[in-house]
């Protein structure tokens, strides 16, 4: 047995991003157990209410995101709250309360194809023509957890994609909590939570935007406003769920 196998066999707990329960040694590299996985994958496959399309390849958009003139939203599921307790959403509390490379680089990988589909229907080459932008965690969730989820699946689709990864939109100080508003007001409230860092450039680029779960729209909006002010030739917003 070698040291590697020993740690992974022996040391490191890894657990399955769906149940939680700890993984085998032969799967201790994957994010689910394979009871998980085979859940996950049908649920990649539920038809979108909108296009029946496979979630996987649908591209539309809440009202709120479509108005802004982004080309697309891609994600790998749609998300409901009373589904509490299934895999994919135990691994969406999981990615928020907890940091862990293993399930953002699987999420990332995921997302892959997608980014590789937009790209190719674009005739854009994603090393030179293209960034990778994060929608940032609220600074108090942020603080309390100690990361940004979306930070991390950011790190980790740059990596697998060779998309350049540019934190360029920042969260604003102080700002109204977004849940505590009704749905009218978080239109207006969360514009003026985010802001550009002028260390970072967007301009030119086909800008991918990407945020955890997708709601309303309101905050992805708000970030593809931000892109085009900032020169974005186009932008196509990415997700793991759609609420
Ligand atoms: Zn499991
Ligand atoms: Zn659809």
């Amino acid at each position: 047995m070698t040291v590697r196998e020993f740690l992974d066999r022996f040391v490191f707990v890894r657990k399955c991003g769906g149940c939680g329960q700890l993984l085998e040694y032969d799967f201790c590299k994957d994010a689910f157990c394979p009871a998980c996985r085979m859940k996950w994958n049908q649920v990649k496959v539920e038809p979108c209410p909108k296009c029946y399309g496979a979630a996987l390849e649908c591209a539309c958009m809440p009202k709120g995101l479509s108005v802004t003139g982004a080309l697309s939203l891609r994600k790998l599921m749609f998300y409901s709250p009373r589904r509490m307790g299934e895999p994919q959403n135990r691994m969406i509390y999981r990615i928020k309360h907890r940091p862990s490379r293993r399930i953002s680089s699987f999420l990332a990988g995921e997302l892959l194809p997608a980014v590789k589909e937009e790209l190719k229907a674009l005739g854009v080459d994603g090393k030179t023509d293209a960034v990778l932008v994060s929608m940032p965690r609220g600074r108090r969730a942020a603080a309390t957890y100690g990361f940004d989820q979306s930070d991390l699946l950011c790190q980790a689709l740059s990596a697998q994609s060779e998309l350049p990864y540019v934190p360029i939109i920042r969260r604003k100080r102080g700002g109204k909590e977004q849940k505590k508003l009704g749905k009218d007001r978080r239109f207006r409230n969360i514009q003026s939570l985010f802001l550009l860092d002028p260390a970072f450039s967007v301009s030119g680029k086909y800008v991918f935007l990407l945020d955890d779960v997708v709601t309303t729209g309101a905050s992805m909006a708000a970030g593809v406003h931000l892109m085009k002010k900032a020169g974005a030739k186009a932008v196509i917003c990415l997700c793991i769920a759609q609420n």
